[in-house]
């Protein structure tokens, strides 16, 4: 009943001979994209999206232009799988009054396995290898797609957002950390194993500041809004003159400063904080020059949180991009573009994956 997701591999080795293939138009995660509405889809329906998070669940009815008609949330529950399937369950009741619901699509952190059926590592959350669609679909009774929640971000800005029209599209999500995701040829691109994207550790800095995942000098430690936070509270700290506006919106403590303080200080012009942006943007052109000597995009969409810097944080991104491009001069280079959905992006490109493959075997 449920067909690939569109982020499954359909490398030589696994594509079936040619004579047994579905007509490409049956195959929604291989279909190209174009502006607007490309992914030929049978029938438009509604699609339920959740966006697990560490700290609360967003979920909203999607229609099939990337609309929003509905939504709710919920605190995230604990760790408990049973209690968050639970609030999954509650949402997609809620939501469902008064809509006729196709599929339900769930992104949350973390690595799902290729056929999309089990979460195999979540940092927020105590699944492990666990079963989480098979136990939803019984108790929603509709097709369930689990995606990484950077994956369904990057799908939804493909589909309906800055990334439109880009058919090699990689997206990189500035929160705490970074998260990746790469759309390429109309698939969500998950590597071998169902782990890529995870740019954020690539190691920038070798000997540089430890990461939470055990190395030292990863990208994530110098372009994210933690890293941004940590280095204004340095600052804070050195009694430099230059401190004084980050100081006395935190009453002098600099252990209150995070890295959305900072930004709000900068849009409203306090000088360090932008120079402290500005630094953050620059490692963030480098990473990106490094991901394009591997992977070619043609455009670079950035989202997160420290996205509301706008041109304060993508404009020295864009110099240091040009400055360190492998082959500069002699190649087209890609461009550099703010997300355009918001922290909305999650659950409704979960929602929108969610109704593309689960119509692909109809
Ligand atoms: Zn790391």
């Amino acid at each position: 009943m449920y067909g690939p997701l569109p982020g499954d591999q359909a490398g030589p080795l696994k594509r079936p001979a040619p004579w047994r293939r579905r007509p490409a138009t049956h195959r929604a995660g291989q279909l190209h994209g174009g502006a607007g509405g490309h992914l030929r889809l049978g029938r438009k329906g509604l699609a339920i999206g959740i966006d697990i998070g560490g700290t609360k669940v967003a979920a909203g009815v999607v229609d099939a232009e990337g609309r929003i008609l509905n939504e709710a949330r919920r605190s995230t529950p604990g760790t408990d799988p049973r209690a968050v399937e639970q609030v999954i369950v509650e949402l997609v009741e809620e939501l469902g009054r008064g809509h006729r619901i196709w599929s339900v699509g769930i992104g949350a952190a973390g690595w799902m396995d290729l056929a999309g059926g089990t979460v195999l590592f979540s940092p927020h959350l105590a699944w492990r290898n666990e079963p989480l669609r098979e136990n939803l679909q019984r108790l929603l009774r509709r097709p369930v797609l689990l995606t990484n929640d950077a994956d369904a971000a990057a799908w939804a800005e493909w589909r309906f957002g800055a990334g439109q029209g880009e058919d090699r599209l990689v997206c990189i999500t500035l929160g705490t950390g970074i998260g990746g995701a790469m759309v390429m040829d109309g698939r969500v691109e998950r590597g071998r194993f169902g782990v890529a994207g995870e740019f954020g550790h690539q190691i920038i800095m070798p000997g540089g500041h430890r990461c939470e995942c055990g190395n030292r000098g990863c990208w994530e430690q110098y372009a994210s809004g933690n890293a941004l936070g940590r280095e204004a509270r340095l600052l804070a700290r050195s009694n430099s003159p230059m401190a004084q506006d980050l100081l006395a919106a935190v009453g002098g403590r600099p252990e209150l400063i995070t890295g959305a303080i900072v930004t709000e200080l900068a849009l409203a012009g306090d000088p360090a904080s932008r120079e402290l942006i500005e630094e953050v943007g620059e490692w963030l052109g480098l990473g990106l020059a490094n991901l394009a000597a591997a992977l070619d995009p043609g455009l670079f969409v950035i989202g997160g949180g420290l996205c509301s810097a706008g041109d304060l944080l993508v404009e020295p991104a864009r110099k240091a991009f040009a400055r360190n491009l492998t082959g500069r001069g002699f190649r087209p280079a890609a461009g550099i573009e703010l997300a355009a959905l918001g922290p909305n992006a999650g659950l409704i490109g979960a929602a929108d994956l969610s109704r593309v493959s689960s119509r692909v075997r109809r």
